[in-house]
């Protein structure tokens, strides 16, 4: 969890900057230091929501292959795999796991690490 630490340090440094400029009557710290920081701070924190990020799925076959269509002037989810229309949403991780149950493996095969 070494990147939730740095994170909240990051967290910490830009809100002790931010207020130490605040209060003083110019600013103390570089505002583009600042913002620089906040930049990092947004890649850091997007990696780790990576995995809370929602998916749609096709609750028929779970393919991940869901769009927009209009059907009688409605919208609707279709499956472009198997053409049905039930669809859920889920976490990836979840997905991952619904999938794994379905088909027996993953969908997403990491490399394996060199012993
Ligand atoms: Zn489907």
């Amino acid at each position: 969890m070494e990147m939730t630490h740095d994170l909240n340090k990051l967290q910490e440094e830009i809100d002790r900057r931010e207020l130490c400029n605040s209060m003083a009557p110019f600013p103390i710290y570089d505002t583009e230091i600042i913002n620089d920081l906040k930049i990092r701070e947004e890649m850091i924190s997007r990696k780790q929501n990576f995995n809370n990020v929602p998916v749609t799925y096709c609750t028929t076959c779970l393919s991940l292959k869901v769009k927009d269509v209009v059907v009688d002037h409605k919208k609707v989810n279709c499956c472009m795999d198997c053409g049905n229309t039930p669809t859920a949403e889920t976490h990836i991780e979840e997905w991952q796991d619904l999938y794994k149950e379905r088909y027996g493996e993953e969908f997403l095969v990491l490399p394996k690490q060199e012993e």
